[in-house]
């Protein structure tokens, strides 16, 4: 049962708010979501399930494709397999050495934001 966790038809997506620290889920890596319940969400981690508090994530409905940028760490996380990838100057789209998937990246705050 828990190898085929990732293979569910998921209809949301998490990931850590930018803020968030103190968790078992990278930063900027999206997770299927299991279920969502008041307080609580249970994501896939790792072929596991692992419940995580609501307010530290972000959740959408349709599936990312674009890569996340931890700008303060200069790295890019793929939206597909959750590599990373150190970036200096962003191109336009990048292809993920791991998944071989080619995304653009999300639109970036004002470089002057950029902690
Ligand atoms: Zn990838």
């Amino acid at each position: 049962m828990l190898e085929r966790l990732d293979r569910l038809p998921a209809g949301r997506w998490a990931r850590l708010r930018d803020d968030v620290r103190r968790c078992r889920l990278r930063r900027g890596a999206w997770y299927p979501v299991l279920s969502l319940g008041e307080d609580e969400v249970v994501v896939v981690v790792r072929h596991e399930s692992a419940i995580v508090p609501q307010v530290y994530l972000e959740i959408v409905t349709t599936r990312p494709n674009r890569w996340t940028v931890i700008a303060d760490e200069r790295y890019a996380v793929c939206p597909n397999c959750a590599q990373r990838v150190a970036v200096g100057t962003l191109p336009e789209q990048m292809r993920c050495g791991q998944c071989s998937g080619v995304f653009e990246f999300e639109p970036q705050p004002d470089i002057s934001t950029i902690r």
